[in-house]
């Protein structure tokens, strides 16, 4: 039985990990997986985690009964002002329908879901930037939406190719969707402009375009929740059609519990009512109901001002020591090591990753030579950097470059 079943490829972050595990040489690096580490290389529990698991624990009133079909309220409630804003027209006028998911994966894959039985396609496809994470690719088509690219990436400047980006967003067909990354673009760790936004949003009203957003990194990326969900609230501001996936895997180091949430915006409180109707539908053919443990975490961490404040200063922890990474690698690069050429896309980009903008042939010996593991697009993850390493990486990268 199944004997025809071919063998699929394994899965090329996981695969990077399950060599970098293999290797036993004591310098070694992996910046393959898109995980926090703190300066000891290892996984961080965040403090206001801890408080709240202490929290759960003791509290004798909860049980493991089922959640709702779309999760627990006080969680997607929380979860909905914490991106939109507790004052958004959206959330005042009851307007967003808001489903726990499993992580932002299941967000964007009950998304893709909802628009591929529901969205009024003139040309059915979502449009997808040029890279982009990965699994985009795979979670569309699945659902029965075929992708296609915008140009992103510009590899000349290690940075935005916006006139291309936004001539792909002029010739799409009116009512196209566009997969956008909130913030902390995954991954070249390229993010456009408070400016360039508008001009996106200019031109998506114009077409009629719907927004897709992925928001995998709110905090994450500035330090800044409010900053880092400014691309979102201005979309709705003007009035982009939009849904937002959501994921509370980095900002709150909450990785395997799987806590998610997608925000459809609708447009009356009537249609929010409708359109939650239908994804309670979807997701109970899928998951009949989410779990309960992290969504309980997190909505005791939302809806406590002091949990929440203290929740604020472990994601400045996690994006400060992200950020000092970047100054330190710049530092090492341009000033001691005087690495051939320009460095300061490092400290210019957003987030967990950065493109370094090495060829595959320096990766390739990065990781088959200096035991640094990395993926072959010259994708580094910041956060596997720390103070015990950055330098050994650098003068690795050095080497890399000069060939
Ligand atoms: N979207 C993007 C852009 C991501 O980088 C990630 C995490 N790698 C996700 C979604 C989903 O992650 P998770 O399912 O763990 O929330």
């Amino acid at each position: 039985r199944f004997e025809e079943v071919p063998l699929a490829p394994p899965d090329s972050i996981f695969k990077l990990t399950a060599a970098y595990k293999a290797d036993t040489h004591p310098d070694k690096i992996n910046l393959g997986v898109g995980a926090y580490r703190d300066d000891n290389g290892k996984p961080w529990v965040l403090p206001v985690v801890k408080k709240a698991t202490d929290i759960l624990l003791n509290d004798a009133t909860l049980d493991h009964e089922y959640l709702n079909i779309t999760g627990l309220p006080e969680y997607t409630a929380a979860a909905a002002r914490l991106i939109f804003g507790p004052d958004s027209p959206v959330i005042t006028e009851g307007r967003v329908a808001s489903v726990q998911t499993i992580s932002g994966t299941g967000a964007n894959h009950l998304g893709a879901l909802f628009l591929s039985k529901f969205y009024g396609w003139n040309d059915k496809r979502v449009y997808l930037s040029d890279p982009t994470w990965v699994n985009h690719h795979a979670i569309f088509p699945q659902v029965g939406v075929p992708v296609s690219t915008y140009p992103y990436y510009d590899p000349q400047t290690i940075g935005l190719a916006f006139p291309a980006f936004l001539d792909a967003l002029k010739n799409a067909a009116p009512r196209s969707v566009f997969l956008l990354h909130a913030c902390a673009h995954n991954p070249t760790g390229v993010d456009p402009t408070r400016e360039q936004w508008g001009a996106i949003a200019d031109v998506m009203l114009e077409k009629g375009h719907f927004a897709f957003f992925d928001s995998a990194y709110q905090g994450f990326a500035s330090g800044d929740l409010e900053n880092d969900a400014w691309a979102v609230r201005e979309f709705v501001r003007r009035n982009v059609p939009l849904l937002v996936c959501q994921s509370f895997a980095k900002n709150a180091g909450l990785y395997g519990e799987r806590v998610g949430a997608l925000h459809v915006v609708g447009a009356s409180k009537e249609a929010a009512a409708r359109i939650t109707s239908q994804l309670s539908v979807l997701a109970r053919a899928e998951i009949s109901n989410p779990p309960a443990h992290g969504a309980r975490l997190v909505s005791l961490i939302l809806n406590d001002p002091a949990l929440f404040a203290e929740w604020k200063r472990d994601i400045k922890t996690m994006a400060g020591r992200i950020i000092d990474m970047r100054k330190e690698l710049h530092r090492l690069l341009t000033e001691e090591l005087k690495t051939p050429g320009n460095w300061d896309h490092i400290v210019n980009q957003i987030g967990m990753f950065s493109f370094t903008g090495i060829n595959p042939t320096q990766s390739q010996a990065l990781v088959e030579k200096a035991h640094v593991y990395l993926t072959a697009n010259g994708r580094i993850s910041m956060a596997g950097l720390n103070s015990h390493n950055v330098r050994y990486f650098a003068t690795q990268l050095d080497k890399a470059v000069r060939g």
